[in-house]
């Protein structure tokens, strides 16, 4: 198998005979944001990561699928990661999800919101996706994981952590979160992060503790000089 086209910004994987799942990642909106599809090739039930803008465009990616979406999926609340749920819900039917710490972000939207506190799986066909915990960006942040792909949106980017001084986040928090994820996951695991800010749209976990200070950092003291900028 060829390896992944790295210097593609945008990158649509559903060539049949590949195994594994339907993948898209598209750079979208005026943020550098990604937003994703993942979906089971068999049943044709997808999930969408941080819609927020350019929802046609996952329509049409849907639709080049034959696609049905089961699950709006949210890494946290800010909008350039939710604005895009109500009109893809009510387009497509599927359910949105969202940490329980970061639902408010969805409160005035008239949409119906599921509440996530991290530890669950949920079904797309037979595509388990895996709900992980990860705060310190904000207090809800969640990291969905489907096989060896990690959905990390403003938590990890491919070169950096999220900022931490937006409210509800917190430096602390994004440290143990850290701890946890370079325990929790293999070196290859592959970060897809939530903006496009690094050489690399994704990046193996194990290059990225080789480049990433925020992977790099062994004790607290050092982490906290950081100063992480960029992200919404
Ligand atoms: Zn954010």
């Amino acid at each position: 198998m060829a390896p992944p086209d790295f210097s593609d910004r945008e990158t649509v994987i559903d060539d049949p005979e590949r195994p594994g799942p339907l993948f898209a990642q598209l750079r979208l909106g005026p943020h550098e944001n990604f937003v994703y599809l993942v979906a089971d090739p068999e049943t044709r039930k997808a999930a969408c990561i941080d819609p927020a803008f350019g929802v046609d465009r996952i329509l049409s990616v849907l639709d080049r699928w034959d696609a049905d979406l089961a699950h709006i999926l949210h890494t946290h609340g800010h909008f350039d990661h939710v604005e895009g749920a109500p009109r893809l819900a009510e387009e497509t039917g599927a359910a949105v999800r969202i940490h329980e710490n970061d639902a408010d972000a969805l409160e005035d939207t008239g949409i119906t919101v599921t509440r996530l506190e991290g530890g669950e799986t949920l079904k797309t066909g037979g595509l388990p996706i895996e709900v992980h915990s990860t705060p310190g960006h904000t207090a809800g942040g969640l990291t969905y994981q489907v096989g060896h792909l990690l959905f990390t949106g403003d938590f990890l980017f491919c070169e950096t952590a999220g900022r931490c001084d937006f409210p509800t986040g917190s430096k602390e928090t994004m440290w143990a979160s850290l701890q946890w994820f370079k325990k929790a996951f293999t070196d290859d695991h592959v970060i897809c992060p939530g903006h496009d800010y690094g050489k690399t749209p994704r990046l193996r976990l194990g290059d990225a503790k080789k480049s990433n200070p925020a992977l790099s950092h062994k004790a607290y003291e050092e982490f906290e000089k950081e100063w992480f900028l960029k992200a919404y």
